[in-house]
């Protein structure tokens, strides 16, 4: 624990944002860089728990509390602490194989759990875990990292979203040929594909892990449907193994009257439909442009159309929520 006082003295502080105003004219990420003084402030304030409820990932009441992958979180609050960006870096990718994604897209179901929490706003967790990563990249601390022996073994992964590509990664380090097959014209499955551009950058960010996978060795093989384009009896024969990472594509109907009126879409058509043409750099099928959306459901995926249909320059917006509508104001931070 680099600073034992540090939860009294300071205040809870997150990275600044680009104004509602500005950010909703292009597709850029909105989240800015905090300054490195601001940010070994901010780890100063773990408290180096005895037990950190932070890192032991658990289900309560059926949902997740603390981090589900058991990053080492007051390990590398303290290092941030004390300067030691190199050395936090190292211990982040000990328990996680793609911090740019999780400090950015996570929910951080760590700092629901943060013990500091219950009379105090969070550590600023995640905010943390992605300044780590970041500054490795700025740095070139990352870098291809080829496993020096091969078993001969040879793997066929199908599905290049998180998990495809998280295992690809294990398998490879482990010295194994990886294959990752996908069905969709580009690797990243919901990574790509689902979480709109503003919030996970497809070339500067999702794009930039998976040529470092491709550089260790990892093989991706896209627009092949595996059980269509390519009949599971041909990978059996040729893998020794097979992952199945299909994700789960089905989307939620909701069979109500007028169900089948003109207009209606699945979020994920819209969402897929937006990024592709952002970037292909084309318009899209599915332009919400002038029109009065309404959208249903209030979670992530309705949050991501809300700010896709505002970019598209939208007539009107209602988004319509079962849950209660939330405090103005997070009672914690
Ligand atoms: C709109 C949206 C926004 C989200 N935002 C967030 C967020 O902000 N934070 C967060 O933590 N989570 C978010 N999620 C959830 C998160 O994206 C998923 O939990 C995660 O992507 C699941 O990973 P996965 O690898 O299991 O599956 P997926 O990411 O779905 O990847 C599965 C891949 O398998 C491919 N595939 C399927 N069948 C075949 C086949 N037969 N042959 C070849 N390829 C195949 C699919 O094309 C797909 O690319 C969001 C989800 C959605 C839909
Ligand atoms: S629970 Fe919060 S204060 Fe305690 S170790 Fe984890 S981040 Fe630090």
């Amino acid at each position: 624990m680099g600073k034992p006082t540090g939860f009294i003295e300071f205040l809870r502080e997150v990275a600044s944002e680009v104004s509602p105003s500005d950010r909703i004219r292009n597709w850029d990420e909105f989240h800015l860089h905090m300054d490195e003084d601001k940010l070994r402030t901010q780890g100063a304030r773990c408290m180096d728990c005895g037990i950190p409820f932070c890192h032991t990932g658990t289900v309560i009441s059926g949902m997740a509390s603390g981090c589900p992958i058991n990053n080492l979180i007051p390990e590398f609050n303290d290092l941030v602490y004390r300067g030691l960006w190199h050395e936090a870096l190292d211990r982040l990718h000990k328990t996680n194989n793609f911090p740019e994604f999780t400090g950015r897209v996570c929910p951080a179901p760590c700092e629901g759990a943060c013990v500091l929490g219950i009379n105090n706003p969070p550590v600023t967790i995640k905010n943390i875990e992605c300044a780590i990563i970041d500054k490795g990249w700025d740095e070139g601390w990352i870098a291809p990292n080829p496993p020096t022996q091969r078993t001969g073994k040879r793997v066929a992964v199908i599905g290049s979203g998180p998990a495809g590509i998280s295992a690809a990664a294990q398998l490879n380090q482990a010295g194994h040929w990886v294959t990752v097959y996908e069905r969709a014209d580009r690797p990243g499955g919901l990574l790509m594909y689902g979480i709109p551009n503003m919030k996970l950058e497809k070339q500067s960010v999702v794009m930039r892990r998976l040529n470092v996978l491709e550089a260790e060795g990892v093989t991706f093989v896209c627009n092949t449907e595996v059980g269509k384009d390519l009949p599971v009896e041909q990978l059996l024969k040729e893998f020794d193994a097979v992952i199945l990472c299909t994700g789960a594509t089905k989307p939620r109907d909701l069979p109500i009257e007028g169900r089948d009126l003109k207009g209606i879409h699945f979020a994920m058509d819209f969402l897929t439909a937006n990024t592709q043409a952002v970037l292909d750099q084309t318009e899209t099928p599915l332009s919400a442009r002038g029109k009065d959306v309404v959208i249903i459901g209030g979670g992530d995926t309705g949050t991501d159309c809300v700010g896709t249909s505002i970019r598209h320059s939208c007539n009107s917006l209602v988004q319509l929520e079962i849950m209660p509508k939330p405090p103005r104001r997070a009672l914690c931070g």
